[in-house]
């Protein structure tokens, strides 16, 4: 029978996870089709019901599922647990194991930025959603100083917060207004944008969430947004003389860590990249 995965998420148009890891799937002479689907909220708790069936192998959960899909899960692995967010789904005969590969992903992408160290550093992390989660497990993890969390809806930052404060790490919680952002930013050494804000096909594209005035040139930029490559907080972060990274290393790593999670197969990370290349062009 030919095994199926895809993504779940709302919107999914700008998703390029079906063009890599059907690549990756192909490369490696899987008999496997990995597909898309647009799932509403109201929709998710039928959807995920039908990848009990034999037929489905796994999942990727993108935005806005990631913390929504717990309750329909069987069982966590300690990282997703931690984070309180999965992006990666395995359907172990009928079980459903959750897992979070964005902590990976993440910290392998900052890789990129060579001599990057988060131990000891002032961090301000954007957004407090499913990918925020995943983050601030790897800033945990890495030994952080400190970490602003700034979120629209500020009770959302709140309760990423107290995870931070558990595992010893100064955290505090802020609104977006422009005022808190720029007392934020001014002490920063990294900020991840971990918002929408930027992504493509969305009402968000072409914005960002800081101006150049606001970000400090000594800082590291990481936006977690990868379509577009540049996006527009990547822009403005070189105007402000700041580093800028961009989301794509990390989404080929949090989709080779899935790859590996449903096959046992180690991924072809080249094969990936170039496919998403090709996609984002
Ligand atoms: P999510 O759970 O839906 O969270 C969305 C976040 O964006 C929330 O903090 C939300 O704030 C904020 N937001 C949305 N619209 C906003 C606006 N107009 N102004 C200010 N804040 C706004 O989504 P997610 O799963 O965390 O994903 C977030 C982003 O990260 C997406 O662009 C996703 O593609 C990207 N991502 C990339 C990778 C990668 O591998 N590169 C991995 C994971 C995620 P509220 O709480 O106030 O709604």
């Amino acid at each position: 029978m030919p095994i199926t995965l895809g993504i779940i998420g709302c919107p999914i148009g700008h998703s390029i996870s079906p063009v890599f890891q059907q690549a990756a799937l192909d490369s490696k002479q899987l008999h496997a089709s990995y597909q898309a689907w647009e799932i509403p909220p109201m929709g998710l708790a039928g959807f995920v019901k039908t990848f009990r069936e034999e037929k489905y192998l796994g999942i990727n959960v993108t935005v806005p599922h990631k913390e929504a899909v717990i309750p329909y899960l069987d069982e966590l692995d300690p990282n997703a647990t931690s984070a309180g967010a999965v992006n990666t789904i395995v359907n172990l005969s009928g079980k459903l194991v959750g897992y979070n590969t964005d902590t990976y992903g993440f910290l392998q992408g900052l890789k990129a930025e060579r001599g990057f160290t988060c131990g000891g550093k002032k961090v301000l992390l954007l957004g407090a959603g499913g990918a925020a989660r995943g983050v601030l497990q790897a800033l945990i993890q890495e030994r952080v100083s400190e970490c602003v969390i700034a979120n629209r809806t500020r009770s959302r930052a709140e309760g990423l917060v107290t995870a931070g404060l558990n595992m010893g790490i100064d955290c505090k919680a802020i609104g977006m207004t422009w005022e808190e952002l720029s007392l934020a930013a001014v002490n920063a050494d990294l900020i991840v944008n971990c918002t929408t804000i930027g992504m493509a096909h969305t009402m968000n594209e072409g914005s960002s969430p800081l101006q150049p005035q606001q970000i400090p040139p000594t800082a590291l930029v990481y936006d977690l947004v990868y379509n577009p490559r540049e996006t527009m907080l990547m822009k403005e972060a070189k105007i402000a003389g700041a580093k800028a990274l961009g989301g794509l290393n990390m989404l080929i790593h949090q989709g080779a860590y899935s790859f590996y999670i449903w096959t046992g197969l180690k991924a072809p990370i080249n094969v990936m990249y170039n496919a998403a290349q090709k996609a984002l062009k």
